[in-house]
């Protein structure tokens, strides 16, 4: 079998086009652009790329975007009052502080510090909260990406048995949470699915991966993920961003898990543009959000 590829480029830009039309509705009812802060500490190399990705994303949406540079000497106080000014701030809607941080600075000081309101990459303790309990204000964007990838084309969550590798705080986590949830008014991206997550200590991980009805690889780990561990005609979605001898290749053996699986994500191409769609479509909605309070 080969498998069908998710193509998250593709239906990222498809998603980036309604957004921009929702984002020039705004204009036409005289209200202001969506605003975006986008503050990068420090000098590491990947996240000045994935900062210019978002910037540009959100520059193709119509969507204000400022970016905050702070030397890699940044205090925590420094920062944390760099974050009030933001907060404060009634042009900006969204703020986006890149991880990871330089080591003086707490991550979990400065991700509770954004207002809630304005957490547009939904990592405050409030949201996750708020997303536990079936009422979502925002999702947390790699987890928005991968569901939409799969509703998308089409896969259907309910019912099925889902694997995710990996159980950090802002992928495994937080997209287990969406796709345990009953589907309901308040929560439209609950997956009513059957959920295991997986992790380090996990014993077993090719017995239980090849349970699965659909894998979600969240690990960090290259090719981890290999043809032999997926049962015949599962969908794989991968998360994972390695580089590997400057190549960039996720957590999925690509070749031996296409001849087995029924769908699958390519890196790059896949999960990481709509992470990026994501981020826009909670910043439109930040901005809505700020209109009605
Ligand atoms: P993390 O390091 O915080 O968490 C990794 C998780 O995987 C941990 O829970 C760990 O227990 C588990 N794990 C690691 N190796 C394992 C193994 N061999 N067996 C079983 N479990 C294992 O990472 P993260 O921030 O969740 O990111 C995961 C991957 O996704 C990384 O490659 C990251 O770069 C990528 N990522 C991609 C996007 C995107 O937009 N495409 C967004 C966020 C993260």
């Amino acid at each position: 079998m080969t498998a069908k590829v998710l193509d998250g480029k593709a239906l990222a830009q498809k998603l980036r086009t309604d957004i921009a039309a929702k984002v020039a509705d705004r204009l036409h009812r005289g209200l202001p652009a969506p605003g975006l802060a986008v503050v990068l500490v420090g000098e590491h190399a990947p996240s000045r790329v994935y900062v210019r990705n978002k910037q540009k994303a959100c520059e193709q949406v119509g969507i204000r975007s400022w970016l905050y540079e702070l030397p890699e000497t940044t205090s925590q106080q420094e920062l944390l009052d760099a974050v009030d000014r933001l907060n404060a701030d009634p042009i900006v809607n969204g703020i986006l502080v890149q991880l990871p941080l330089p080591k003086q600075i707490h991550e979990d000081a400065i991700i509770r510090a954004v207002h809630p309101l304005k957490d547009v990459d939904a990592f405050h303790p409030e949201n996750i909260g708020l997303l536990a309990v079936g009422m979502p204000r925002y999702l947390p964007c790699t987890p928005f990406g991968v569901h939409q990838l799969l509703v998308h084309n089409d896969i259907d969550p309910t019912g099925k048995r889902i694997v995710i590798l990996g159980r950090s705080n802002i992928v495994g986590k937080p997209l287990a949470l969406m796709l345990m949830q009953k589907k309901t008014i308040a929560h439209p991206t609950g997956g009513d699915a059957t959920v295991t997550v997986a992790h380090r200590q996990t014993r077993d991980l090719a017995d239980i991966l090849r349970t699965a009805d659909i894998v979600v690889a969240a690990a960090g780990s290259p090719r981890l993920v290999t043809g032999h561990m997926i049962r015949p005609g599962a969908v794989v979605v991968d998360v994972g961003t390695n580089q590997v001898e400057g190549k960039l290749v996720g957590d999925v053996d690509f070749v031996t898990v296409a001849e087995v699986a029924s769908a699958l994500s390519p890196v790059p191409g896949g999960v990481g543009p709509m992470t990026i769609t994501m981020l826009l479509q909670n910043t439109l909605l930040a901005a809505q959000w700020q209109d009605a309070a």
